[in-house]
């Protein structure tokens, strides 16, 4: 328990954060005895991903959509996450992901206007679309299908993004706009966690490895650590463009299910599948950006990183199977 107050302690607001790399970025925050609050309407997100700080005195949780207005008095801070970020989900509820992303999203530059907070968006690689530019630089306008299954996120971001600038335009609020790339790590939802998720799911549970398509498609994938280190960064200089962050190790997506194959035992085959509409075949941020303004680049390497995320996984496949008496 805190017997004084820091003078260097800030009221942060983290939307979104009960999902996977809010709460990660909640443990840095309150680590670093900061006053956070988490709204979020736990749409994908769950209480259990706080569950440590749950009851602390510099912790609060507002049970919240953000599609509706929020009314708070004292903010510094914002970190604006709330969004559905894995395509199975987001692909299945694309009137709540857009109205998330737009509504939503006015909404918390409305409450940074009141307050006078520093806001934050969390971007995404994704506003690149499928890109026809290797590597990717924020100067890189993209290549976006506006009509496709992937636009209530990627377009959904892409107004997002110009949100903040008209903002920064015109009411001049301190924005800062962070380009996250596909992440990883312990709590990954264990239903629409992304390719990492699956796949170490499907072989732990030794059943087919799907690969979309021809499996040649490429992420640069990060640990979650690396990802709210930059973020961080990213909020604490006075930067107002986009900048990248994301992973360094260029994988295709069959390289990665071979990796994962490798590092569990598993009768587990590697099955190709019809390819996703729109999948972006050749990702790679640049992020030469995030090195010299932020002085941020990934620690975690792949092969490192992976390890205790299986085991994540694992864990909750024991914890799943004594609740159903398996
Ligand atoms: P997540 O689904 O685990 O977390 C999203 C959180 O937002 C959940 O807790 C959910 O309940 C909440 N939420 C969604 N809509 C809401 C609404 N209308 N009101 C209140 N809360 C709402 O996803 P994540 O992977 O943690 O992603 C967080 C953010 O980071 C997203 O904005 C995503 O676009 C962005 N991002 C993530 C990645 C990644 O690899 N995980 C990559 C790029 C960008
Ligand atoms: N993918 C796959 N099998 C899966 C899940 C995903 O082959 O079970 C592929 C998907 O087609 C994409 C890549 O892995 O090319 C990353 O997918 P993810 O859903 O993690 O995020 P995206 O980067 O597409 O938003």
């Amino acid at each position: 328990m805190d017997t004084f107050t820091n003078s260097k302690e800030k009221r942060i607001l983290v939307t979104g954060g009960a999902g996977f790399l809010g709460s990660h970025l909640v443990d840095h925050l309150m680590e670093a005895g900061h006053q956070v609050i988490v709204a979020d309407n736990f749409f994908t997100g769950h209480k259990d991903n706080l569950q440590q700080w749950l009851h602390h005195p510099r912790f609060s949780l507002i049970e919240h959509d953000i599609t509706k207005p929020l009314d708070l008095q004292e903010v510094d801070e914002m970190y604006h996450l709330a969004c559905p970020a894995s395509p199975p989900v987001y692909m299945a509820n694309p009137v709540f992901t857009i109205t998330t992303n737009t509504v939503g999203t006015l909404n918390m530059l409305e409450l940074a206007k009141k307050t006078g907070a520093k806001i934050l968006l969390a971007s995404t690689s994704e506003i690149y679309g499928d890109p026809q530019v290797v590597p990717q630089t924020e100067e890189y306008w993209g290549h976006v299908n506006p009509v496709g299954s992937r636009a209530s996120y990627d377009v959904g971001k892409r107004a997002a993004e110009a949100m903040f600038t008209s903002y920064y335009r015109q009411f001049n609020i301190p924005i800062r706009i962070a380009r996250i790339s596909n992440s990883y790590g312990p709590r990954l939802p264990e239903d629409g966690g992304g390719v990492v998720g699956s796949f170490i799911k499907q072989a732990l549970a030794n059943k087919p490895i799907y690969v979309y398509g021809d499996g040649n498609q490429t992420r640069c994938l990060q640990h979650v650590s690396d990802a709210v280190k930059g973020i961080v960064k990213l909020m604490e200089s006075d930067y107002t463009h986009p900048v990248n962050i994301a992973g360094t190790e260029r994988f295709t997506i069959m390289e990665l299910a071979q990796l994962i194959k490798s590092l569990i035992e598993t009768s587990s085959e590697i099955v190709k599948k019809e390819p996703r509409q729109d999948d972006p075949r050749l990702r790679q941020p640049d992020i030469t950006k995030a090195k010299t303004i932020l002085n941020w680049e990934p620690q975690v390497p792949l092969k490192e990183g992976i390890k205790p995320t299986i085991e994540y996984f694992r864990q909750q496949l024991r914890n799943n199977n004594v609740e159903t008496g398996i």
